[in-house]
């Protein structure tokens, strides 16, 4: 296994050296700051502060039936992360999202059945995101602050369509692609070889087998 030095220092868990590396959750960038967080350099997302030795765990796609053990991981070692759900899959397992959020984790925003959102009639948007954003507050008393566009897929049309409901929006800047299940060790080496600070880590707790995503988060 590789052992960067900050894995080293954390015990060569990737879940602690997140606990080392994280000050603190992504703080909800609306309440932060006048212009929306995709006008910045890093659209259609960034606002995990560059500079600051923090990097921002995000899950994706869920809730589904791996989402009970990444949060088990999560809470036992302490790391702060947010998660953008699938409308559907939140009708589906309620009870997962609603653990997310008791648990004090933010549960946002990802579309209600995970459409390229830059292709889509603009009549369709009210279905994709207030759909979602109701869906999420009813059961979990809080609304979603940010949108997350499946695919990572946006125009000038999405962005002002978010704008419009007062959200933001955030993409990512680590990829592991732990959805094409490449092998624990190949999604813990992404993580760790790619994290900076401000790096925002994409993963996915939903959407398909994720036992390799949670095996890489014990490590
Ligand atoms: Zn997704």
């Amino acid at each position: 296994m590789r052992s960067p030095s900050l894995l080293r220092a954390a015990g060569g868990s990737l879940a602690l050296a997140a606990i080392a590396w994280l000050a603190t959750a992504i703080p909800p960038a609306a309440a932060q700051s006048p212009s929306p967080a995709f006008y910045t350099w890093q659209a259609p997302g960034g606002q995990a502060s560059y500079g600051q030795k923090v990097v921002a765990l995000t899950f994706d796609d869920g809730p589904g039936i791996y989402t009970p053990q990444v949060l088990s991981v999560l809470e036992r070692y302490g790391v702060p992360a947010t998660f953008f759900e699938i409308g559907e899959n939140v009708a589906s397992y309620p009870q997962y999202t609603q653990m997310l959020a008791r648990a004090g984790y933010p549960v946002e925003d990802h579309t209600w059945t995970h459409p390229d959102l830059a292709t889509i009639p603009l009549s369709e948007f009210p279905y994709q995101i207030d759909q979602t954003q109701r869906e999420i507050a009813s059961l979990t008393g809080i609304a979603p602050t940010c949108v997350r566009p499946p695919y990572n897929a946006w125009n000038q049309t999405v962005l002002d369509q978010i704008a419009e409901r007062g959200l933001t929006t955030m993409s990512y800047s680590v990829d592991p692609r732990d959805w094409s299940l490449p092998g624990t060790q190949a999604i813990v080496d992404a993580v760790v070889g790619a994290a900076f600070p401000g790096a925002v880590v994409d993963m996915h707790d939903g959407g398909g087998n994720r036992s390799e995503t949670v095996a890489a988060l014990r490590r």
